[in-house]
């Protein structure tokens, strides 16, 4: 399918790994150039040489915290965009009891205020053009809460009312915003919690993979191309009356009708 973003500059945060490499991956598939993000310099610019070599479009590699104010701003500086992908790392498992202040205002800085300050800063200028895509990756926690990641389901929770409402502020002047929500997919993050697990139960880490992989109904992880393909539509002319919409991919793990 043809996305029709061919040539549309896009900024995909947090991409160097992972599901932001496979959203940036998917959009550079369909024709458009990036600027792609990451603290790691040397990782950053060998996913950027690779994506340059494999699609041919245009990538700037921008390093740096993209949870702090200078992060962002250098980032920013290499707009406008059409497309904004927001993403970051997630916070650490935990106990509710143990949290301090600190902690929250660390997750809500990094999974709620940076995703909305990247909006507030590109919104203006997509709704000028009349059009606009912001997907903001999530997890599947905002729908079914994981206990131990209770800094993200609060963080991410704040992000989705932003979303709710904002979205369909924007939506008359061509910019659609949804939010991709992934379950658990094979990546450095998922190695990280499952790694948490081993240690904690005194598995090996193939049982708590198996484990883990048995309580989704396709039996397997997902991939980060899988995820960047939904994310890359998202962002397409295609998805122009899809407003404010919550999208869960996790391989059927939430048990819900809706
Ligand atoms: P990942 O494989 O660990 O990759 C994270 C990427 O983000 C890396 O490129 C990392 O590079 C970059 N990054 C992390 N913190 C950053 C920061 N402050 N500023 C700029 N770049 C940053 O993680 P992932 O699995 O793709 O997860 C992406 C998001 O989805 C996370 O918020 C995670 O909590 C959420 N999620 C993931 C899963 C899953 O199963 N994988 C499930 C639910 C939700 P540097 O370290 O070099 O900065």
């Amino acid at each position: 399918m043809d996305l029709g973003i061919k040539g549309k500059r896009a900024l995909v945060c947090a991409s160097s790994k992972g599901l932001g490499r496979g959203s940036a991956e998917a959009l550079a598939e369909a024709g458009v150039d990036l600027v792609m993000n990451a603290r790691g310099v040397e990782v950053l610019e060998a996913a950027a040489a690779d994506i340059r070599a494999k699609f041919g479009v245009k990538v700037a590699a921008v390093a740096g915290d993209i949870t702090t104010e200078a992060g962002r701003a250098a980032v920013l500086a290499q707009g406008p965009f059409d497309i904004l992908v927001t993403n970051a790392g997630g916070p650490p498992p935990g106990m509710w009891s143990d949290w301090s202040r600190d902690d929250f205002i660390k997750a809500l800085d990094a999974n709620m205020l940076t995703p909305i300050a990247l909006m507030q800063a590109v919104l203006p200028g997509m709704m000028a053009k009349g059009w606009g895509r912001v997907v903001n990756i999530t997890s599947f926690s905002v729908k079914a809460p994981i206990a131990v990641l209770g800094l993200s389901n609060t963080a991410r929770a704040g992000l989705t009312g932003f979303v709710a409402g904002t979205s369909r502020q924007v939506a008359g002047k061509g910019v659609i915003i949804n939010n991709l929500l992934p379950g658990i997919h094979a990546t450095d993050r998922s190695i990280a919690l499952d790694a948490a697990v081993v240690k904690a139960r005194g598995i090996s880490l193939q049982e708590v993979i198996a484990e883990r992989a048995a309580s989704i109904p396709v039996g397997r992880y997902g991939t980060a191309a899988e995820f960047g393909a939904t994310c890359a539509f998202l962002c397409s002319q295609h998805a122009g009356f899809m407003v404010g919409q919550n999208i869960v991919l996790d391989g059927g793990a939430i048990n819900a009708t809706m």
